[in-house]
């Protein structure tokens, strides 16, 4: 393939389109994302996006910081009847990806929290699951609590990326800022010809001659 500039914009959108095209052939996007950012990028990297009930905006929050920041600690357990009103929208899909594994003895070996837990609010009284929501369902269903560790206040400020108010702006800039750091990671021999087979050469030449996907252009009203 002959050089061409790219922006991280043009590969965000590339990408997106992969994510969609891989959940209309029916398979499970999230494991085709994380099995391709291995392979790809080296690394994966997640954020936990949660809408403010009244529309005020998003929470957004760097799981791998909050990962990195909490490593093997566990604080508690979370109870199912709490669980259930601290996780955000449901992937059944991926969940029984999960299971499928963990019944073929797939699943690695896990030390430290099964779960992150950020509390929300002054009085800290809200709680959100902000990693492990996957399995807190899987607790959930088998009536278990989730060993989890609690964010400090510390801690919840260094992993919190935006808060409400804002916008869906919020939410496209920490997208575009999250990719940028991993497509400055990638295998781009890799990532194209998986795009490729993904989008068809003609799909992925028609989005690099695009310069600036109005979808995705940060600012652009
Ligand atoms: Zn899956």
């Amino acid at each position: 393939m002959p050089q061409i500039r790219t922006t991280p914009v043009q590969l965000l959108f590339m990408y997106g389109k992969a994510v969609e095209a891989v959940a209309g052939k029916g398979r499970c996007p999230k494991c085709w994302a994380t099995e391709f950012a291995f392979k790809c990028f080296g690394c994966q990297t997640q954020m936990y996006t949660y809408p403010e009930p009244d529309g005020a905006g998003m929470w957004i929050f760097d799981v791998d910081k909050a990962r990195e920041l909490v490593g093997d600690r566990i604080d508690g357990e979370c109870n199912p009847d709490v669980l259930i009103h601290g996780l955000g929208e449901t992937e059944a899909g991926h969940e029984y990806c999960l299971l499928k594994r963990a019944n073929a003895g797939k699943l690695p070996p896990t030390k430290g929290p099964v779960g992150i837990m950020a509390r929300m609010g002054d009085d800290g009284a809200g709680a959100l699951i902000i990693d492990g929501t996957h399995r807190g369902r899987l607790c959930i269903a088998a009536g278990v609590p989730m060993p989890i560790a609690i964010l400090t206040q510390a801690e919840f400020d260094a992993v919190l990326i935006s808060r409400p108010p804002n916008n869906v702006l919020a939410v496209q800039q920490a997208e575009i800022d999250r990719m940028t750091r991993m497509f400055q990671k990638m295998d781009a021999d890799l990532f194209f010809a998986e795009m490729a087979a993904i989008l068809g050469r003609n799909e992925v030449a028609s989005i690099l001659n695009t310069q600036q996907p109005d979808t995705l252009a940060p600012g652009d009203q």
